[in-house]
Parts: structure tokens; C-alpha cells; sequence
């Protein structure tokens, strides 16, 4: 029998538990485990490090959302990015990386792992002939973020798998910003999935976390073992609160949506406002192939303000029910500077952001009173 989308949210992974028929998952608050005798664990755990039935319940059902055989769950989202390089690549390799990717990864590739002996090159992944031009024979991953952060560029996840295959590199697709509801990468031809489930997956900004999802069992196990070589993974807390989050992902989403389509028709006529980037808008350059790989369009926008960069900080400090802040994905709305926020340590990189950019993560508040907020902000 295969289930939907909202029915594995809330089932896979997680049956009641066996003893007392506790519906929710027990935060299996251990980090070691009783044995019946020497080299016969129970159900093979051992140590939580290595496994935690909390962790299991939480990587099983993040699988099935992504329609891969393994999910593994880390500490955040850049734990999850660095155990990835490090299980995948050696010194020497090279990765295309995206010319706007999430400030914290950029970092990670930048300061750690070229330190480390890895080679990058950063290329506009919207478009298929800069990232082939950016492959060299040392290419083991093409990394790609779709939508991109913050400038909601799209990449086309079929013609880059498509292309990885062809130069035996791997396709990793960052989906936090779209998160499995609305885009599941593996059925497109991805390798790996990354996730900072910090963001949609958790949804309620109280938890950081991140994940990789793989379908290829050998992968599933190398990255596993890694897992619990590096060490890096989430505690059982964490990952109950993510679960409890992941339940609700999918009306989550949807509602999410809705208010990000009401905001962009608000903002696209708004005097202020120079431009609006968002993928559901017809004349967003990524809109077809957006629409081919996403059910929706998500809960991101970001625009540019009339009046450029004095202007932008002065709209996000006269927001009232945006809350100021960097981070995305939760049921309360956003307002951010990038150039000055998220996005400050690629300032005179390659991936420096616009000054006059303004980035929204649109929650689940009534709409009517987001759009009242941004009236009064605009000015
Ligand atoms: C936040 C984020 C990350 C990093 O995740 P953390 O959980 O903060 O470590 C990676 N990619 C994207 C797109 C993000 O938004």
C-alpha cells in the first residue's frame, strides 16, 4: 500500500510504541543501552551515538517524505553538509558550488573545507552551460540550491542530474527552501538530498537540525557510517521536537504558500518596491521549470527596495510583525537585510548580494494583518 504525502508525515516511522502502545514516539532520553550478553545488543542498539530510536523514527520518516531508502538526521544543517564532504570527497576533489548559496555553506566550502585540501568553483545554477563550463575532472558533487538563497533562482534538477551522470559526479540538492512537500529532488534524478530541518521541516523555529536523504543503498551506508564516524548527529530531544514538527509540514506548506501569493500581488504594485523575486510570478526567469519540479512556490520572497540599501535596512527595522531575524521556515514571518544578516560573510566574494535586497519568510499569521505590517514599513 502506498500513502500520501500528510499520511507519511505523520505515520512512517513512527508506529506506536510496542510496550505501552504510546502513540508519539518516546524521547528515548539514553545514551547506552542494556545487552542480553556480550556481542548481543538488543534490536542492535548499542550506543546513541551509533542509534537512538527517537533519531530512527525521526530519519525513517524523512525518507519516506523524500521517497529515499535512508534519511539520517545531524546536529544542524551544516553538520549534515560537512559530514556529506567528508564522507564523499577527498583532498584534492572539486564541487560546483551555487553563486548564491546560503551564506553558511559558501563559509563552510570557503574557510573549512578548502583549508581541507577541497577545490570549489561558484556557478550560476540557473543556468545548465555555467555549471558544465565549472566541472573538472576532480568534480565528485554538483551542489545546487532551488529555489537559491536569497534570490530565489531556479535550478532545473533533471538536466543537472542529468549532466552529474555524465561527468560521474553527484547531484546534491539543498531543499530547505522547498522542503519535500513542495519538490522531492530524488524523483527528479538527485543524489543526495540535504536539509537544514531547523527551517519548513520543524517549522516552529525551536529546534536546529539538519538531514541527508539518499536512495542508492551503498551511498545510504557510507554516509551512515560516517554519521556515526564524525559524529555530528542530533540528540533525542531535538529530534522528537523536529518529528512533532514534520507532522504539520504539509497544511503547513500550503498555508505558507497562500500567504507568500497573497504578499507578492501586495508587493509587485507597492511604489517602493523595484522588484520582486519570486518563482510563481509568469516573468520569474525559473518559472517553468519551477513549476515542472514544485507543487508550489513556497513561502520565501525576497525584493528589491526603491531608494537601494538605506532604504531596505529602514523597512526591515520599521517592520513591527515581521520579526527582524535571520533564519527561515517558521509558522511566524520573517523580515531580513541579507547584505547585512545572513549573507554578510560573502561580502567581496563572488556571492555578494544586492545592498537594496530585502528577504521575507512569510508565515502562517493571518494574511490580511502581513500585508497591513509591510504597508506601514514601506512607508
Ligand atoms: C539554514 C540553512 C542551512 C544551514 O543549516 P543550519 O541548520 O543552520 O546549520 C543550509 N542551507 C540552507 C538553504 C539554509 O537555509
Amino acid at each position: 500500500m502506498t500513502f500520501g504525502f500528510e499520511t507519511l508525515a505523520i505515520h512512517a516511522g513512527q508506529e506506536p510504541e510496542p510496550r505501552t502502545g504510546a502513540v508519539v514516539p518516546p524521547i528515548y532520553q539514553t545514551s547506552t543501552y542494556a545487552q542480553d550478553a556480550v556481542g548481543a545488543p538488543r534490536e542492535g542498539y548499542e550506543y546513541s551515538r551509533t542509534a537512538n530510536p527517537t533519531r530512527d523514527a525521526l530519519q525513517e520518516c524523512l525518507a519516506a517524505l523524500e521517497g529515499g531508502r535512508r534519511g539520517l538526521a545531524f546536529a544542524s544543517g551544516l553538520a549534515a553538509e560537512d559530514t556529506l564532504l567528508r564522507s564523499v570527497c577527498q583532498p584534492g576533489d572539486h564541487v560546483v558550488i551555487p553563486d548564491d548559496a546560503y551564506g553558511g555553506t559558501f563559509r563552510l566550502f570557503a574557510k573549512v573545507a578548502q583549508r581541507w585540501g577541497l577545490d570549489w568553483t561558484a556557478a550560476k545554477v540557473s543556468d545548465v552551460d555555467a555549471v558544465r563550463a565549472a566541472i573538472t575532472p576532480r568534480t565528485k558533487i554538483i551542489w545546487v540550491e532551488t529555489p537559491t538563497n536569497p534570490l530565489l533562482g531556479i535550478a532545473d534538477i533533471a538536466a543537472l542530474a542529468a549532466l552529474a551522470k555524465d561527468h560521474d559526479a553527484l547531484l546534491t540538492v539543498d531543499n530547505t527552501f522547498a522542503s519535500p512537500y513542495l519538490q522531492q529532488p530524488l524523483a527528479h534524478g538527485a543524489d543526495i538530498v540535504v536539509h537544514s530541518t531547523t527551517k519548513y521541516v520543524g517549522g516552529h523555529s525551536d529546534v536546529v537540525g539538519g538531514a541527508l536523504i539518499v536512495d542508492e543503498e551503498g551511498l545510504g551506508q557510507e554516509l551512515a557510517y560516517h554519521q556515526n564516524a564524525m559524529g555530528a548527529i542530533n540528540g533525542p530531544f531535538d529530534a522528537w521536537l523536529t518529528l512533532r514538527g514534520v507532522k504539520t509540514l504539509g497544511v503547513r506548506m500550503d498555508r505558507h504558500c497562500d500567504n507568500a501569493e497573497r504578499l507578492v500581488e501586495f508587493l509587485a504594485s507597492h511604489r517602493k518596491v523595484a522588484q520582486v523575486l519570486y518563482p510563481g510570478m509568469p516573468e520569474h526567469p525559473g518559472h517553468e521549470i519551477a513549476a515542472k519540479q514544485m507543487r508550489r512556490f513556497g513561502g520565501m520572497i525576497s525584493f528589491r527596495a526603491v531608494g537601494g540599501e538605506d532604504e531596505a535596512i529602514a523597512i526591515c527595522n520599521r517592520a513591527r510583525l515581521f520579526v527582524l531575524g535571520e533564519s527561515l521556515g517558521g509558522v511566524e514571518s520573517l523580515i531580513e537585510h541579507p547584505g547585512r544578516m545572513t549573507h554578510a560573510s560573502v561580502v567581496g566574494s563572488p556571492l555578494e548580494v544586492p545592498g537594496d535586497l530585502v528577504r521575507l519568510s512569510v508565515g502562517i499569521e493571518t494574511v490580511d494583518d502581513l500585508v497591513a505590517d509591510l504597508d506601514q514599513a514601506l512607508g
